[in-house]
């Protein structure tokens, strides 16, 4: 797909002559944005070719990979179930947009403990809950697989060829890692974590890439997956002014300030043009606007 944009950008706060540009994947599908379109394209294709007709998944409450599943397996008709971190969950979830947007698109959730969460499939209990569900694809948390990766790398086209160094927010990491299977030789990528604590993810990425084409910077989390400040809810604001691109506060908002902070130190030489993958995950900007909203606190301009 070569019809994204791919539009130049200012940081606020940073006058530089630096070549910046940002590809908008976020605009490749209302619900299905980002790099989860790219991540489940070829993960349905291989449940369809298995004849499943039920997509299961693991996410968190605001997880926009589980808003894409719902959605992508509404248009594919599949049956979706999100088994959701968080059981104290279960009697509010309609409180949740994110959760309530997934539910329209018909996926059936279930909720577990945060310890069985962690576990996974290797939990009993959720292996119990696996063994009713006749015939089901599975795809994992945060939807990173083989079949993630082959299709994140689909990101980098003709289009971004004559890009130094790309950029993405990383998560599971599946998208970096696409992007390093991906990339021209020339090419770099450096991933910005949402989350604390990401040097693991690293290890993670060197089972689904053979290259070493990548560095992950591990400075600007904001305190950790999901959590926000008022520093980084105006600068994504400032951004939004400045250039008409609305960011997430998740992941792309910190993705973009880790940039500009790299560039306000030197660490990226000017020459470098500079190609950054807005990945999506708008659709969480109304739960996190309600819950800044109860806080008292300046919220996301939309
Ligand atoms: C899920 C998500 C990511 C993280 O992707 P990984 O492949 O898990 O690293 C990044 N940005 C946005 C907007 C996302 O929704």
């Amino acid at each position: 797909m070569s019809n994204i944009p791919i539009q130049p950008f200012q940081f606020p706060g940073l006058k530089t002559a630096q070549p910046l540009f940002i590809k908008r994947e976020d605009l490749i599908h209302p619900v299905i944005s980002g790099n989860k379109f790219w991540k489940l394209k070829y993960n349905l294709q291989r449940a369809k070719e298995l004849g499943k007709n039920t997509l299961i998944t693991f996410g968190g409450a605001m997880s926009n990979h589980i808003v894409a599943t719902a959605a992508a397996g509404k248009e594919n008709g599949f049956k979706t179930i999100g088994i959701i971190r968080g059981e104290e969950i279960a009697d509010k979830w309609q409180d949740n947009l994110s959760l309530k947007e997934a539910s329209k698109s018909g996926m059936e959730f279930y909720f577990v403990q945060r310890g069985e969460y962690r576990l996974k499939e290797k939990s009993e209990y959720i292996r119990s809950f696996l063994s009713l569900i006749s015939d089901y694809y599975l795809v994992p948390e945060g939807g990173t697989n083989e079949l993630a990766v082959k299709g994140a790398a689909e990101i980098l086209n003709e289009d971004t060829s004559d890009f130094d160094i790309i950029t993405t927010a990383m998560g599971t990491g599946g998208t970096l890692s696409g992007l390093s299977v991906g990339a021209k030789p020339h090419q770099h990528i450096i991933g910005f974590p949402a989350l604390k604590n990401a040097q693991f993810l690293v290890k993670e990425i060197l089972k689904l890439t053979d290259k070493e084409n990548f560095t992950v910077n591990l400075d600007n989390y904001f305190g950790g997956y999901a959590k926000v400040t008022s520093e980084l809810i105006d600068f994504i604001n400032d951004f939004y002014l400045l250039n008409n691109i609305p960011l997430d506060p998740v992941y792309t908002g910190k993705m973009i300030f880790g940039l500009r902070e790299m560039i306000r130190k030197g660490e990226i030489s000017s020459d470098k043009r500079i190609l950054a993958i807005h990945t999506g995950g708008l659709q969480g900007i109304r739960e996190m606007n309600k819950r800044l909203k109860q806080q008292n606190k300046q919220i996301i301009i939309t």
